[in-house]
Order: C-alpha cells, then sequence, then structure tokens
C-alpha cells in the first residue's frame, strides 16, 4: 500500500490538478499485466517501447506510484476546459418525483465533446517530447479520433486515424471535423495495410470493428519510423490520465459537504469510469469510505456482464499483447444496428481485477432504453447527451426511481461523458421509432469465447 497523499494536494489554487492519480498503487491484488503472445511472458518496457511512447510505457507498467505530476504544457491545456462541472440535476430529480439527489460530472465542454481530451493531450505531448514526427490510433463512434487530432494540431504531430468503416459513413461530420484538425482519416479495415487486406479477404464487405482498426494502426505505426500508436481507452496510461475527472469531482463534494452513495458510469473499455472512481476507489481499497460503484454497458456489447474474465487479445489482428480482462471474444463484432458506441470487446485490465474482487457491480441495459433516457435527460437538463452517456443516464435514472419506490434519500453521481450532436442519425432512428434492440444469444457469446488464447497464469 502506499503512502496516503490527501487528495487536495492534487488539485492547484485553480482546482485544476497537479497530479494525476494511479489507483493500482493502492489495490493488494494487482491488475493482471500485459503478455506478449510468442513467449507468454509478461510485457517489458522493452516489448512496448516499438510500439508506444516510452513516458507512457512508464506510466503504464507502473502499478505502485500513486502520484504522476502533470507536466506544465499538459496542464496549461486542461486550463482551457477544466475544472469540469459537477452539475446537480435538479429538473430530473424533480421530473422523477425521486427522493434522491443526482449530480453528473460534465465532459463535453470542450470541442472534441468527450472526456477523450483528457489523455489525448497528454499523449500526444509525450509523443512530441520524445521527438517524434506523429501517432496513428483507430477510432469507433469518432470521439477519440476527433480528440486526438486535436491534440496533435496543438502539439504540431501528424495523426492517422483508422476509423471504423461503418462509422466512416454513418458519420461524415466527425471525420470532417478530424480533418479540420489535420488528421488523415481511413476507414477500416483499408487495403493500406497487411492485416486490413487479409480481414477484407476473409470477410468482404465487412463493416469493420474497433479490434480491425486497432491492429491497423499498431501495424502502421511500426512500419513507419518516427510514429507511434496512442490508444485512447483500455490502457492503465489512460484510466490514469482521466483521474482528473474523478479528482475534481471529488473536490467538489467535499466542498458541498456531501458524498455519493453511488457512482455510476458508462463503460466501452473503463477509461472515463475508471478515472470518475478513481479517488473514491482509492479510498474504498484503503479501507476509508465506502460506496457502491456501477458499470454500465450495452446489452449488444456486455463483456463484464456476460463475458468471460481471461486473457485475450486486444485486437483481431491478433498483433497487440495479451490482456486478462472480462471479454467476449477479439472477434465479436456488434450487430450493425447497434449505434450506442462502446463497441470494445474487452475491458479495462484494471477494471477487470476491481470487479472480479467485486468492489464494483455491472449492469447491462438495451439501447431504446438508452436513447429514451437520453430524450428524457436532453428535454429536462438542456445537454444533448452522447449515446455512450446516456448508458449511465439510464442507469442513474433506474437507481433514482427505486429510492423513490422505496422512499430512500441517496447521493447518486453519473459520468456525462460527452455530447451528442454527431450522433443525431442514431437520434433520428430513435425519434421514427426504428431502433431495434439486438443481443448476443448464448450461442454467439459461447462460439466467440471458444477462440480465446490458451494462456497458462
Ligand atoms: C469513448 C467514449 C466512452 C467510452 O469509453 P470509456 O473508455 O469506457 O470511457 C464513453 N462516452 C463517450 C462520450 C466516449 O467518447
Amino acid at each position: 500500500m502506499s503512502k496516503i497523499i490527501p487528495y487536495k494536494t492534487y488539485l492547484g489554487e485553480d482546482e485544476v490538478p497537479k497530479f494525476w492519480y494511479n489507483m493500482r498503487a493502492d489495490m493488494k491484488k494487482k491488475p493482471a499485466p500485459l503478455i506478449v503472445p510468442a513467449t507468454g511472458k509478461p510485457c517489458t518496457a522493452e516489448d512496448l517501447e516499438p510500439v508506444f511512447c516510452k513516458e507512457l510505457v512508464r506510466q503504464e507498467l507502473d502499478n505502485d506510484t500513486a502520484q504522476f505530476e502533470i507536466p506544465r504544457e499538459i496542464r496549461d491545456f486542461y486550463r482551457m476546459f477544466r475544472p469540469s462541472p459537477l452539475v446537480r440535476a435538479y429538473f430530473l430529480e424533480k421530473a422523477l418525483g425521486t427522493p434522491a439527489k443526482i449530480y453528473y460530472k460534465f465532459e463535453g465542454n470542450n470541442t472534441s465533446g468527450s472526456h477523450k481530451l483528457n489523455s489525448a493531450v497528454a499523449q500526444a505531448y509525450y509523443a512530441k517530447a520524445q521527438g517524434l514526427k506523429g501517432v496513428t490510433t483507430e477510432t469507433g463512434a469518432g470521439q477519440w479520433g476527433t480528440a486526438l487530432s486535436m491534440a496533435c494540431s496543438f502539439f504540431g504531430l501528424d495523426c492517422k486515424v483508422f476509423m471504423v468503416k461503418c462509422s466512416y459513413e454513418q458519420k461524415p461530420f466527425r471525420r470532417e471535423v478530424m480533418r479540420t484538425y489535420g488528421a488523415e482519416v481511413t476507414p477500416s479495415p483499408s487495403m493500406t495495410t497487411e492485416v486490413g487486406k487479409l480481414i477484407n479477404a476473409e470477410h468482404p464487405g465487412t463493416t469493420g470493428s474497433l479490434g480491425c482498426a486497432i491492429s491497423e494502426a499498431v501495424e502502421t505505426a511500426v512500419k513507419n519510423p518516427g510514429y507511434r500508436y496512442v490508444l485512447g481507452s483500455v490502457l492503465n496510461q489512460v484510466l490514469l490520465h482521466q483521474s482528473i475527472i474523478g479528482l475534481e469531482a471529488h473536490a467538489a463534494f467535499e466542498k458541498l459537504g456531501e458524498y455519493p452513495d453511488v457512482i455510476i458510469g458508462c463503460a466501452g473499455g473503463g477509461s472515463n469510469l475508471g478515472g470518475l472512481i478513481a479517488p473514491f476507489m482509492g479510498e474504498k481499497l484503503r479501507g476509508e469510505r465506502d460506496c457502491r460503484i456501477v458499470a454500465v454497458e450495452p446489452a449488444s456489447c456486455p463483456s463484464f456482464t456476460r463475458g468471460a474474465y481471461a486473457y485475450d487479445y486486444c485486437d483481431t489482428g491478433r498483433i497487440c499483447p495479451l490482456a486478462k480482462m472480462y471479454t467476449i471474444g477479439a472477434d465479436y463484432i456488434p450487430s450493425p444496428s447497434h449505434s450506442g458506441g462502446l463497441r470494445f470487446h474487452g475491458m479495462s485490465s484494471t477494471l477487470s481485477e476491481l470487479y472480479d474482487q467485486k468492489l464494483m457491480e455491472a449492469v447491462s441495459v438495451k439501447q431504446t432504453d438508452v436513447f429514451a433516457a437520453a430524450v428524457q435527460f436532453a428535454r429536462v437538463e438542456g445537454i444533448l447527451p452522447a449515446p455512450e452517456s446516456s448508458h449511465a443516464i439510464r442507469a442513474a435514472i433506474d437507481e433514482a426511481l427505486k429510492c423513490k419506490a422505496e422512499g430512500r434519500e441517496e447521493t447518486i453521481l453519473f459520468g456525462l461523458t460527452g455530447t451528442g450532436y454527431f450522433d443525431l442519425i442514431a437520434y433520428q432512428a430513435f425519434n421514427d421509432g426504428r431502433m431495434e434492440d439486438c443481443e448476443p444469444t448464448d450461442e454467439d457469446i459461447r462460439i466467440s469465447l471458444e477462440k480465446l488464447p490458451k494462456v497458462k497464469e
């Protein structure tokens, strides 16, 4: 267990964090390490440095240091849009008639429209500091690609984005924002990489998946001198950067003289939730305070609620290290009618370990219920939420209604990770009554999990 450093000291006088908090430092049982597929051995810095920036590798592998100082350039950038607001949803409470207090931490108040910018700026900064020419990445719904494009243009780095083909076609404006910030955007699977050609040959006409796009981005980074790959979720380093969400929320609750009874967040790869809960989970791990923590995932991509806790590939092309995580299998592709984001087949290994230790819970929700919650929220609170964020809204509303039924007061905090202005095709389907729910059968999941790699632990 690390030396306890008061969270107050993590923030500057301007209430913008000066340090990131690494909750792994307070975990007795650490998350399982990444593994090199060829040798079955834990990844070392030397294994990872050809793919990732050096400083980010150091952050990735450090399970013991609680506090990481945020470089001045990154902090200056954060100051443009941080601290982000912690808002009490008075109108939603009133509409629901609940005795619960509902708070949300809003991360959509920057041009990229989501929390992803918190990590994008850090990753771009370290790439620049290392003297690199550029970075490659994948993007699904487009928020990560947008955030990274902004961060790269700020630091003068080249940015190559592989965008999942169905999103590339469904979200032309997202693509155009990225290009406006100078990024090169390629639909994935493409014919510009070996792995893309292979996937196209095996699955003609495929609309792509995050797993494919990751493989293409990694291959491109490794083949081009002066490039590294960056990832917007799942990894420990990303959860570390996102800890500023939780640190600010923790400080705001302290000012209010309150503490959440339950924290709710949507979970794709786990970065916003991992960041939001970080200081609260730290208190839980150190036995200082307790609150419930709930991850919300789509019923169409249910890694926590229906997956296995096992080593799996992070990408379809199987060129990345293996991670131990809750997964529904690297080849799993959610139904094309799924439009709520959160499509990654696995989950952060840190959150997976915490979930396995029963330090957090998980629920899955159907997309029509998610959009119903999004519309309800938009009409009373004003903000048009991202579909991803609306998973958390759904669960927060359900929790508040439960409080009402049981006549119970409770303080609920949920992460409102972003805005949904680029998701209006999905809103349109919902508003027209054309949106369908899609869930994998047990057989679909069983077949997908049969292909998990065999790893001796
Ligand atoms: C990417 C994204 C998510 C999901 O990713 P996590 O890593 O699980 O946080 C949630 N909300 C928004 C708005 C996103 O852009």
